[in-house]
């Protein structure tokens, strides 16, 4: 963590006592390397202003979990190409864990569909969770600096050179999407991709619904390895008569904590 956000860090913990909120404590701190507006524009209610033009698109998810509990290694190689492309490092310590995409128990996963006569095949399985890119995305509203925004095609990305750790992202996304560097990540990457930028201690990252590949007209890499079986079908939740509308036109899908209005763009079929 470098002195900015050390300072940063400190300064917002005492506005914070003293009734100021993190924009204004940027003020302090960064006077004038950030414009009025953009500090202005970060209040609860602002939305991070997209770098392009709005496509008028909403990439979206569907898992199909049938899938990967008839191919039971199916889940890990998701984890496992997603993880290398983008230099997720591999920290040996659980509670230094940074995650794009992982398995987590079906409670964890929908603690908003109790139901004490659910299957006990449901209620066993191991779900794959991931960023759900919200169409309405509280990570988004709190970031103090715009490092978090959604891009121009509904896809909630991370700038780390903006990101100055102060996690509030973090407190505000209900879903545990988000991990944060607290060491250097370059020495626990297992295998080096040129192609993708590494992170810093004191940086937030999570998934981007491989933005980088979408811009080069493929599939996100999990969606790949997937191997054309439909475990996981993406799209643009906006084009009507995209394959993503017609799956969740046929199937009865859910999302995670639709009751909190983040409005997730990955949806389950379980
Ligand atoms: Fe933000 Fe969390 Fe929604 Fe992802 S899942 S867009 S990190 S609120």
């Amino acid at each position: 963590m470098d002195i900015k956000r050390r300072q940063f860090l400190k300064i917002a913990g005492l506005s914070s006592i003293a009734g100021i909120g993190a924009p204004a404590a940027l003020q302090m701190l960064f006077k004038g390397e950030f414009p009025n507006s953009a500090l202005a524009s970060s209040a609860p209610s602002g939305h991070a202003a997209p770098a392009a033009a709005p496509t008028g698109k909403q990439y979206g998810m569907v898992i199909d979990h049938r899938k990967f509990v008839a191919d039971p290694g199916l889940a890990q190689k998701c984890i496992d190409a997603c993880h290398s492309i983008h230099n997720v490092p591999n920290f040996p310590s659980r509670k230094d864990e940074i995650k794009w995409i992982w398995e987590t128990p079906y409670e964890n996963a929908f603690t908003s569909l109790p139901n004490q006569y659910a299957s006990e095949e449901v209620e066993k399985s191991r779900f794959l969770v991931l960023c759900n890119h919200c169409a309405d995305p509280p990570c988004v509203r709190v970031c103090p600096t715009k490092a978090t925004y959604k891009n121009k095609d509904g896809i909630v990305l991370m700038d780390f050179h903006r990101c100055i750790g102060c996690r509030f992202c973090m407190a505000a996304c209900p879903f545990g999407s988000r991990s944060f560097n607290w060491q250097d990540p370059r020495p626990f990457i297992k295998k080096y991709n040129p192609d993708f930028p590494t992170r810093m201690r004191g940086v937030v990252e999570k998934c981007n619904f491989c933005a980088e590949r979408i811009a080069k007209d493929k599939e996100p890499a999990c969606v790949e390895v997937c191997g054309g079986n439909k475990a996981i079908v993406f799209g643009d939740l906006n084009d009507g008569h995209s394959e993503i509308r017609m799956i969740l036109k046929e199937n009865f899908t859910v999302q995670r904590k639709p009751e909190l209005g983040t409005l997730p763009s990955v949806f389950y079929i379980i």
